[in-house]
């Protein structure tokens, strides 16, 4: 769900050519006299088409992961044993990460191995690990059973600690800039799928692995690759147990758990139904639907005024602050104008219900998607703090080891 996600593509235009003149604005939003010329590459490139349904449909193994509690008292009384195993082992899984039966001393030596195998069947296997920030941001790539690959980014600042979670193996989303959207959607990951993802990193955290020493995760955002609204089911299954008191889960705050989206409004509107304090972050990256429908093709089904409502109304049910995360990409959504309109859109809506995040394009070597220019983004943030919209810009983590999601996993099956 990275905005940060420029995709490589061949294309014959270039920069300095500009397509057509874009679009006028509606009477009621702001304009200017003169505008630079955008440039909209996707012209010379068949565009992806949205993709809903996966190309696979083969689920990963059973896991303890992907179990209520319920469920995991009656799995481990199908293996001959007593229910209270499963508290135990839920006590290893949650609380101490771990999945070494070795470490479980509290269950009978001989049941160990087979409640392990039938139980903790390993569903992700690291391939590469890349680092930067002197070691405190870790990217890594893992190839699950079926050998679909996925990516994680654990990220340690002074104060916090958070990890990026892939919800699918790919993306049908078709954003032309990303890397994952490129790939197309493989296949939906199970709730163990994305359990595993932070357990792991849990894990790295609690053995010191990140400098300067131990440290546990507060953080989780859903912006790896995929929808994760569209991998509905699992996600929530997911989310219940991030935030589930140890041992059912790992008592995370629901606050600190962010759901982003490229805007799949009736999930956003589900999601305010769940009645969990979850933070909503909305990959708007175009206030005009002209160009959203471009950046993102999921506009052609539910348009900004769609999604911008769905996201009010998710603020109306919940009471968190929506964040509006925008993509800057030079000479294409960064105008002034747009940022005005933008502006104008999100207090039509009412005020202090909205944060905006604009994030400077991550560029891949080789794309014509890039980065706004550093004063341009200045310009584009004051314009939004006219308007009075809290506005603060993204910070770009990771941004020297292939940052952007999906970028490893694209190299490697290009
Ligand atoms: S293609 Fe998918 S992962 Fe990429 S930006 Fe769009 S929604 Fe996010």
């Amino acid at each position: 769900m990275s905005p940060r996600n420029p995709a490589r593509r061949a294309s014959t235009r270039t920069a300095s050519q500009p397509r057509q003149a874009p679009q006028a604005p509606q009477a009621s939003q702001p304009r200017q006299a003169s505008r630079a010329p955008q440039v909209r590459p996707s012209d010379e490139t068949p565009a992806v088409p949205i993709q809903l349904a996966p190309r696979r449909r083969n689920a990963p193994p059973r896991h303890f992961a992907d179990l209520t509690t319920e469920e995991r008292a009656d799995a481990v009384t199908a293996l001959g044993h007593k229910p209270f195993r499963a508290r135990q082992l839920a006590t290893h899984y949650f609380e101490h990460f771990s999945v070494d039966p070795e470490t479980w001393t509290d269950l009978p030596a001989a049941a160990r191995e087979s409640m392990a195998s039938a139980l903790f069947p390993p569903l992700l296997r690291s391939t590469k690990v890349l680092t930067a920030d002197r070691g405190t941001t870790v990217k890594t790539l893992w190839h699950l059973f079926d050998d679909a690959r996925i990516e994680s980014v654990l990220m340690r600042y002074p104060k916090r600690t958070t990890l990026c979670v892939s919800t699918q193996a790919g993306c049908g989303m078709a954003c032309p800039f990303c890397a994952t959207g490129q790939l197309g959607l493989t296949r939906n990951l199970s709730a163990a799928e994305m359990v595993e993802q932070v357990r792991e990193a849990m894990l790295t955290l609690a053995n010191g692995e990140i400098p300067p020493g131990p440290t546990r995760l507060n953080n989780i955002v859903f912006m790896g690759m995929g929808e994760g609204l569209a991998n509905y089911t699992a996600l929530m299954a997911a989310i219940r147990m991030f935030a589930a008191e140890p041992p059912h889960g790992f008592g995370m705050s629901a606050r600190n758990l962010t759901v982003s989206t490229v805007g799949l409004a009736p999930a956003i509107t589900r999601l305010a139904s769940e009645g969990l304090p979850l933070t909503l972050a909305l990959s708007l990256h175009a206030p005009d639907d002209d160009l959203r429908s471009e950046l993102v093709p999921l506009n052609q089904r539910y348009c900004v005024d769609d999604v911008l409502d769905a996201t009010r109304g998710y603020f109306e049910a919940t009471g968190r602050r929506v964040s509006i995360e925008y993509a800057l990409i030079k000479d294409m959504n960064d105008q002034p104008w747009r940022a005005d309109l933008l502006g104008s859109i999100l207090n039509k809506r009412g005020r202090g219900w909205v944060h905006v995040n604009p994030i400077p394009l991550n560029p891949t070597p080789g794309s014509i998607w890039t980065a706004s220019d550093v004063e341009v983004e200045r310009k584009f943030v004051e314009r939004l703090r006219a308007h009075k919209i809290p506005t603060t810009i993204r910070d770009t983590r990771g941004s020297d080891i292939d940052g952007a999601c999906g970028q490893l996993a694209a190299e490697e099956e290009s």
